[in-house]
């Protein structure tokens, strides 16, 4: 389909028509509902197999602070807390080794979107320089490993240890958490970062359970059987094989050159096209680097939200996709209100919004026909929808994949796969005979709380904190809960909610933990809890914003928007970010935390 020529200025009705077509198209009643837990055959995928379960004695102990969750929330969080001379401080994870996602994700191609410079926390700190621009996952393994080193979080960690309940007690002031290892641990204060996105979901496609040949989730890539490492060696067990992956998402498109590389055969069944911009990887100059100032780090990451959130900076430091979008958006609707007679005001927001993205979409789908050689399968590639409705992808290999005379796009004009039986995958009607089916169906994303952190949290009164967020979350900072004392909550909604680099949100939110838990210990008034008056009144607060782009009905469905099914209240609660932004943001909890007197947050002693 042409909606426009590129000589042509673009046909926005047209556009619209054609998204709306396309979105309808792929709206299911069932929604989230779609997607199943990995269980039965697939009961594996929620296991580790990256280490060897080694039996040790269960351990009780009181601490001081528990992390559960090694991932960045907790790494950075427990370096604030040394940092802040707080010592007796225990990871629980039940990975076999810190780095949370970075654990987990070791498919072929992994890597970070957000350049290096801004997403791998605690640079300077640790003395660490990137190697590339966007390094791979195995560099950011490894700076995760180098920060719990370099901040001694191994020591009295528990790793491989699944938690399994985590309970207030009121008697001793103190958080009970018991694991699958048969610990009671008593810690004084909780830090709870268990990411957004860390449960494999799998598409609920007839006949899942059926398939005979070798099935996996790219969270749980199996080198043993395909070969290779994670480092990129050629998984060499596909060479004569017929590997089929069912999704393109922002995982699939980064596995999706290597496997076409070295499988027999690949089929990709795709239900909806990511939006693939250019990555402009490099190498990072390390004279260049000696060169920055002390302290660079946090301009950068300012730098990157400021632009990234449509603000003015005389620099763009970063320089790449994210902030390109940002800046585009912001200077037409600079361009539309400066214009002569210009209605300041929502509307002509929104359609400069709408022109620059159009106009930022039409370069996307011109970049599919000047890489795939073959014409219907470049149609088939192009997404019709705007470009934050899904995650944006960058790679400067992904489409170029689908040149390879060995890897075929099984387009499903958005109804996804049909079924699946012993042999292989049916799609409109024909047969896909394969050995090897790979599942990029993503992450659980706004089920139950308890239910994604694999464990449930009492707080007072036997109260769980799925119950309390039952009708949508209620925090203040996003960290805070009533009702939960001594618990803090690492993760980016009803703060920051700076999704383009979430390490920025976790560093700010480590240091105000680190501000609160010293100031604890040092007065001795170490029960902290948020009133419910606090809590109220920064819910109102987060309220009278507008929604981010999260959420968005009218886009193409996915786990950015409930899959296009209508938005509850409790939906709205869950999206929520402060409304000056991800900047404001940083700036008011770094004032609230540094004038000493934590707003909102009651220090009483502990009754014994
Ligand atoms: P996603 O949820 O984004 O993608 C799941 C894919 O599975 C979609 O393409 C979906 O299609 C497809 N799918 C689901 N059901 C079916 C079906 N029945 N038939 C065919 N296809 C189906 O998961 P990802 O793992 O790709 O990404 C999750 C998130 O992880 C990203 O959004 C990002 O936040 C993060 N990530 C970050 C990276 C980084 O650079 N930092 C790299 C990789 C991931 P449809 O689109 O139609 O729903």
């Amino acid at each position: 389909m042409t909606i426009v020529d590129h000589a042509d200025p673009i046909d926005h009705e047209a556009l619209r028509r054609k998204y709306r077509e396309e979105r309808d198209k792929r709206i299911r009643p069932d929604g989230n509902e779609q997607y199943i837990e990995p269980t039965g055959r697939f009961a594996n995928l929620l296991e580790d197999p990256y280490v060897e379960r080694v039996e040790r004695d269960p351990v009780v102990q009181d601490i001081d602070v528990a992390l559960i969750g090694a991932g960045f929330s907790g790494l950075c969080t427990g370096a604030r807390l040394k940092a802040a001379g707080v010592t007796d401080i225990h990871l629980i994870d039940g990975a076999g080794d810190v780095g949370g996602v970075w654990y987990w994700n070791r498919y072929p191609g992994a890597m970070c979107d957000t350049a290096a410079m801004v997403y791998l926390p605690l640079l300077e700190e640790t003395g660490t320089i990137p190697s590339k621009k966007y390094v791979f996952a195995p560099e950011i393994h490894a700076h995760a490993k180098r920060i719990a080193e370099t901040f001694d979080l191994y020591d009295g960690a528990f790793l491989s240890t699944q938690v399994k309940t985590l309970e207030w007690d009121d008697a001793s002031s103190r958080w009970i958490i018991r694991t699958d290892r048969g610990d009671e641990i008593r810690a004084r204060f909780v830090a709870m970062g268990t990411g957004p996105l860390n449960r494999p979901k799998l598409p609920g496609i007839p006949g899942i359970e059926s398939f005979a040949g070798h099935a996996f989730h790219t969270s749980r890539w199996d080198y043993e059987f395909t070969g290779g490492d994670p480092n990129g060696a050629p998984m060499v067990n596909l060479a004569d094989k017929r590997v089929g992956i069912i999704g393109t998402g922002a995982t699939a498109v980064q596995c999706i050159p290597p496997l076409a590389r070295d499988s027999g055969e690949l089929f990709v069944f795709q239900r909806t096209p990511s939006s693939i911009d250019v990555r402009n990887n490099h190498e990072i100059d390390e004279d260049w680097f000696h060169d920055l100032e002390p302290g660079w780090q946090k301009k950068w990451l300012r730098n990157f939200a400021t632009l990234q959130t449509g603000g003015f900076e005389p620099e763009d430091l970063v320089k790449d996709g994210w902030t390109d979008i940002a800046q585009r958006i912001r200077d037409r609707i600079v361009a539309e209100m400066s214009k002569e007679g210009a209605v300041v005001g929502p509307e002509t927001m929104l359609k400069a919004f709408e022109d620059s993205d159009d106009e930022k979409m039409e370069e996307i789908r011109h970049r599919v026909d000047e890489i795939v050689a073959d014409h219907d399968t470049a149609e088939h590639l192009k997404p019709w929808y705007r470009q934050l409705c899904k995650r944006p992808c960058f790679h400067d290999e992904y489409l170029q994949a689908y040149n390879i005379p060995t890897c075929h796009l099984v387009d499903t004009d958005g109804k996804g796969v049909e079924r699946i039986d012993e042999t292989g995958v049916w799609v409109g009607g024909v047969h896909y005979d394969l050995d090897v089916l790979i599942f990029a169906s993503g992450f659980e994303f706004g089920t139950e709380y308890g239910r994604r952190c694999g464990y449930e949290t009492i707080g007072r009164d036997g109260l769980t904190l799925s119950e309390k967020w039952a009708n949508g979350m209620r925090t203040m900072h996003g960290m805070h809960v009533h009702g939960f004392p001594n618990l803090f909550i690492l993760q980016l909604t009803q703060g920051g909610n700076l999704i383009s680099n979430i390490t920025h949100n976790l560093v700010e939110g480590g240091t105000a933990v680190a501000s609160i838990v010293s100031h604890a210990l040092e007065t001795g008034d170490t029960v902290v809890e948020v009133t419910q008056e606090a809590e109220d009144a920064w819910i109102q607060r987060l309220s009278s914003g507008g929604m981010t782009f999260l959420g968005n009905p009218d886009c193409t469905p996915g786990y950015y928007n409930k899959e296009g099914q209508p938005l509850t209240e409790a939906d709205r609660l869950n999206m929520l970010g402060y409304p000056g932004g991800p900047v404001a943001f940083f700036d008011y909890l770094d004032r609230w935390r540094s004038d000493g007197r934590f707003e909102g947050l009651e220090f009483t002693a502990p009754e014994a």
